[in-house]
């Protein structure tokens, strides 16, 4: 890696893109519809300049279904042998941890473009271009390529529309501003496919994670009067049902659902030998309550209404933190409320 020349400047970016040929393209572990979505759009787009890319993604994991139509040739799941003449744009990834066990990609390529747009970014790259009110990386990704002349063709177009429909939560989410609302009427305009891409992406449903879903309902339970809701699945959850990790992507979604729920969290036991214990996402439904804070006190992080951490402690324990830290931020909200002032 270069010296750190911390920018947030869009121009910075393009003028790293046009003055190489060799990329890898790489996001986060257990990739989401903004992750794979963004890699691709990035890598198409490169391509569409001539240049080489290749796609990066770490573990070993199996790719979740529902993006199983996006046309991902050219994806690896270890280092590119030539990393050192390849500069990494990493997109989605809120640090270098999140791209992969592996430090050897943001060690070894010959620059790091951070593309991203999580709060709690570390600007690990040589260059850093991070947007914390982008309803999803893929928008930060579209100004990227408008400032590179990139024409967008239905595939990438796709790509991003993917990326956009899923982080947006279908545009329902706080983050659905008018911007994102206007880059998916660009998108519908260079052939994005609405109705395909919902289809795909959420009437392909895996029979087992219908399965897994009814457990994650049955488990949950409600505390603090209803503001918190909490559930988990279990290995042998995954297990019983023929589940891999993928499939629980999606299900907190149901659980924050719930009347008055203001902080739902899914902790969930990996079916894999080569992760943490558990692994939990946390959403908020409520301004005040902000999630990433929560998940930064144990070692991780995410955006205010969404975020994750990993664990080692058992359930009980886990939901034990949650409670104890919805109970601390309403108590500082209560101070706040009656101090003088206000
Ligand atoms: P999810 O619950 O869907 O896995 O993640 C929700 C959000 O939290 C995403 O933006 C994701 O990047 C972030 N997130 C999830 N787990 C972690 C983690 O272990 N560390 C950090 N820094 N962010 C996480
Ligand atoms: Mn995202």
């Amino acid at each position: 890696m270069t010296e750190t020349t911390q920018t947030t400047d869009l121009e910075a970016v393009a003028d790293t893109i046009r003055g190489h040929d060799r990329f890898v393209v790489a996001t986060h572990e257990n990739p989401d519809g903004d992750a794979l979505g963004s890699m691709l759009a990035t890598a198409l787009a490169l391509r569409s300049l001539g240049k080489d890319a290749v796609m990066y993604l770490g573990g070993d994991g199996p790719l979740p279904g529902e993006y199983g139509f996006l046309d991902l040739t050219g994806l690896v799941r270890a280092v590119p042998a030539d990393i050192d003449d390849r500069i990494l744009l990493a997109v989605d990834c809120a640090n270098e941890r999140r791209i992969g066990e592996s430090n050897e990609l943001v060690e070894q390529a010959l620059t790091v473009v951070d593309i991203d747009h999580h709060h709690d970014n570390s600007c690990f790259g040589d260059v850093n271009l991070i947007v914390a009110d982008a309803s999803s990386t893929a928008e930060i990704v579209r100004d990227v390529l408008r400032e590179l002349e990139v024409e967008l063709t239905p595939q990438i177009a796709e790509a991003l529309y993917v990326a956009l429909v899923t982080d947006t939560g279908r545009f329902q989410y706080s983050n659905t501003t008018p911007k994102a609302l206007r880059l998916a009427a660009e998108l519908v305009e260079a052939g994005a496919d609405v109705h395909g891409i919902f289809r795909n992406v959420y009437e392909t449903v895996q029979f087992a994670k219908l399965k897994l879903l009814a457990r994650a309902l049955e488990r949950a339970q409600p505390f603090a009067g209803g503001a918190i809701v909490v559930s988990y699945l279990l290995r042998t959850d995954f297990d019983d049902v023929g589940a891999e990790e993928p499939y629980s992507e999606g299900i907190i979604d149901y659980l924050r659902q719930a009347e008055g729920a203001e902080l739902v969290a899914l902790i969930r036991e990996p079916p894999t030998d080569n992760g943490p214990t558990h692994r939990i996402s946390l959403r908020s439904s409520r301004d005040e309550v902000d999630v990433s804070a929560i998940a930064a006190k144990a070692g991780g992080g995410g955006h205010r209404q969404a975020a994750g951490f990993s664990s080692e402690l058992p359930v009980e324990q886990i939901v034990e933190f949650v409670r104890h830290e919805f109970a601390a931020v309403m108590a500082a909200q209560a101070g706040a409320d009656a101090a003088p002032g206000r």
